[in-house]
């Protein structure tokens, strides 16, 4: 009998990861390849269609049922066409038309994260699950839900956009333009600021020890107990955890699923996030709501795609 498979491919900034994947998430073959933007739209197309021929070789393509590509946004997801990207080199850009005419096969693109979301949901820690919100904190914070089932993307596909909910009055600047954005003050990003703003300071803390301060840092320094360190990460960690308690109040899903490099910080951002939905949402719905870790790592995006190739096509 022969196995169904769909392509996933995984377009970033400094990477192209293209997978030939089965329907259960395995991944059959891959290729890598740096992305290269600066070389310009038509190499960046090529480069990407090089990887899918690699990740083609050993496999029939008459049983590769679909094509998914998870892109950097904004993006006009109807049409295929990537809007423009800070780390791309696509400007209104038809990234499906190519693969479509090259492979006669389906072909899907959603946002990075919204992809994510999906991989989650069908391969990882979201497996099983009917309402899930994902949620990823690194340098920014972003998100997506699957509800009913179902990926909702909102009118313009840029739905569940967490990190620019405002959590605090009058709060930091955002990039975004908004003042108060939990991404201003919950980020990987907002943690770094406030620690070397705290290590330049007159304050008396063992960031001063380090020439150069990013997140890391202040995670290692809170956990040997500096205190300045665990002020600065029990705030940020107390903002991320309100944008998900309003999360929560308002989707009331079965499991929230936290990923992104925040969370290499260990124990203390799930205790946190717990805390806040535990104090803040409606009980019905946060007694009936698991926090759990991101299972899908650096996969994540080329497995969402898979998975979003094999939602479109169901
Ligand atoms: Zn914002």
């Amino acid at each position: 009998m022969s196995k169904d498979y769909v392509i996933g491919i995984d377009l970033g900034g400094t990477k192209i990861y293209t997978a030939v994947v089965d329907l259960e998430g395995n991944i059959i073959s891959e290729e890598t390849v740096a992305t290269n933007a600066a070389e310009g739209e038509q190499a960046v197309l090529n480069r990407i269609l090089g990887t899918v021929e690699t990740v083609l070789k050993n496999v029939d393509i008459s049983n590769v049922k679909a094509i998914g590509i998870g892109s950097p946004g904004p993006l006009d997801v109807k049409n295929g066409i990537i809007v423009n990207s800070a780390n791309l080199p696509f400007k209104n850009f038809n990234i499906v038309q190519p693969l479509k005419e090259k492979y006669k096969l389906p072909t899907f693109l959603d946002n990075d994260a919204n992809v994510a979301t999906l991989g989650e949901f069908m391969f990882g820690a979201g497996k099983g699950t009917e309402n899930m919100v994902f949620v990823t904190a690194s340098t920014g914070i972003g998100g997506g839900a699957v509800l009913n089932g179902k990926l909702y993307r909102g009118n313009t596909a840029n739905a569940l956009e967490i990190g620019h909910m405002t959590v605090m009055v009058d709060g930091p600047r955002c990039g975004c333009g908004n003042a108060g954005c939990a991404e201003a003050l919950g980020s990987g990003t907002a943690i770094m600021k406030r620690g070397r703003d705290a290590a330049s300071s007159n304050a008396n803390t063992t960031l001063k020890n380090y020439s150069e301060v990013t997140s890391k840092e202040v995670f290692e320094e809170a956990a040997k107990g500096d205190r300045v360190s665990k002020e600065i990460v029990n705030t940020a960690l107390s903002y991320l955890g309100i944008a998900v308690a309003n999360i929560v109040n308002i989707f009331d899903p079965e499991k929230v699923v936290v990923g992104g490099g925040v969370t290499n910080a260990g124990q203390i951002v799930f205790d946190k996030i717990q805390e806040e939905v535990d104090n803040r949402c409606l009980k019905a719905i946060s007694e009936n709501c698991v926090i759990e870790k991101a299972v899908l790592g650096g996969k994540a995006g080329v497995l969402g795609a898979a998975a979003l190739a094999i939602m479109e096509i169901k």
